[in-house]
């Protein structure tokens, strides 16, 4: 079977897109990577967060939809997002996100490891953990960082899920992506792919009364999985299939080809290619700089520019 490398890249819901913009680039040091549209939706921004690079593995996109209600984790709804930090970092980070106003939670052991919960401006639950990401994640630190490079997020580190039964989402992740059961920590059980390092993990807690989640504001809209090439993805897909999931078609993001389906409980979950990448379209020099549209909407460029707010860049090494 083929397994998939670990995270490619998550997408959650953001409120208003100057304050989401302003946490993830002059808080946390990530670099904006792409501005572009929501392809369905093509009044609101689709913002991405990653490194220096834009490498796969290290990138939280945002539907900036501040109108919405807030979003609830709970069954069927991905839950907190951990960011890997460097091993000796979190007295550092605790010390940047306080001085941010930042919510931080008490720090945590988890799985053996150092962790911080906080929560965004949005109410977005995510950590910070001590963690090495797996060999096969490449990082590269963004100069324009406030953030100094030996202590920039490294990677997507996992990211967390209840269900109210497991079967047949452990069967699913199993036998579509390659995830195994692994570890136990209190409620949380730990599903691994490949190294089972940081990038590779999902952590499961059963709950048979945990309420429905619902997206909103400040929920994660979908994980996406890393495959490196479209013929491999296509094979995943035949898994999906095999194992009872309604798989989307290949989907052609521009950055990376995607296919769409939701494990058993309702998570939504996508398969992404590891290319292109965000050099396609873009200097890698100039990356987020300017709205980058899908073909087929450049000629409204003029009235799309119009109603997105502005992103405003305070910050500028
Ligand atoms: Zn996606």
């Amino acid at each position: 079977m083929k397994r998939v490398l670990g995270i490619h890249h998550i997408t959650a819901i953001a409120g208003a897109p100057r304050e989401n913009h302003r946490f993830y680039t002059e808080v946390l040091g990530l670099r904006l990577v792409k501005k572009s549209i929501n392809q369905d939706v093509p009044d609101t921004y689709h913002l991405f967060f990653a490194d220096g690079d834009g490498h796969p593995g290290t990138d939280l996109t945002f539907f900036p939809w501040p109108d919405m209600g807030p979003g609830r984790i709970g069954a069927g709804v991905w839950g907190e997002v951990a960011f890997a930090v460097p091993v000796g970092s979190l007295d550092y980070w605790e010390a940047r996100l306080q001085d941010a106003d930042v919510t931080t939670g008490e720090r945590e052991t988890r799985f053996g490891e150092a962790v911080l919960p906080f929560t965004d401006p949005h109410g977005m639950s995510l950590a910070l953990v001590e963690s090495e990401p797996h060999a096969d994640h490449a990082f590269t630190a963004w100069d324009g960082s406030p953030v100094p490079a030996d202590r920039q997020i490294r990677a997507l580190g996992g990211v967390r899920l209840t269900v109210r039964s497991v079967e047949a989402t452990a069967a699913f992740l199993s036998g579509a992506f390659g995830f195994g059961a692994g570890e136990r920590d209190g409620d949380w059980v730990r599903y691994t792919v490949g190294e089972g390092a940081a990038g590779q993990r999902i952590d499961i807690r059963i709950d048979p009364e945990a309420p429905r989640g619902a997206w909103g504001v400040g929920a994660v809209h979908h994980v996406a999985f890393r495959i490196p090439d479209e013929e491999q993805e296509l094979a995943v897909r035949e898994q999906i299939t095999a194992h009872g999931g309604q798989a989307s078609p290949v989907i052609d993001r521009f950055w990376f080809k995607s296919v769409y389906v939701r494990e058993p409980s309702g998570a939504l979950c996508e398969v992404a290619t590891d290319g292109p990448g965000f050099g396609v379209d873009e200097d890698p020099a100039h990356l987020g700089e300017t709205l980058v549209l899908p073909p087929w909407y450049e000629s409204q460029r003029a009235a799309i520019e119009a109603v997105l707010v502005p992103l405003e860049t305070t910050y500028h090494a």
